[in-house]
């Protein structure tokens, strides 16, 4: 009976362990996947560094801008 505790508790604690590393590597991958779906395509302002959509972002001759007065300040 004594031997039958113990290996009740190991299994409890092997398959406690074991679920909670399953959780992590699910959360793991979903981290992974919000990252490669979200900041991807993030830049930043060459001229006061904010951080905006690439969509959004203004092209210049040396860099992205946020609006069309950092491009001028930035480039003349
Ligand atoms: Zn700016």
């Amino acid at each position: 009976m004594k031997y039958f505790i113990v290996l009740a508790v190991v299994f409890l604690v092997a398959w406690r362990w074991r679920s909670a590393r399953s959780s992590t590597l699910e959360h793991q991958q979903q981290q992974k996947a919000k990252a490669q779906a979200g900041p991807a395509d993030m830049v930043a302002c060459r001229h006061c560094g904010l951080h905006l959509p690439e969509s959004e972002s203004l092209r210049g001759q040396h860099g992205v801008y946020c609006s069309p007065a950092h491009r001028q300040a930035a480039e003349g």
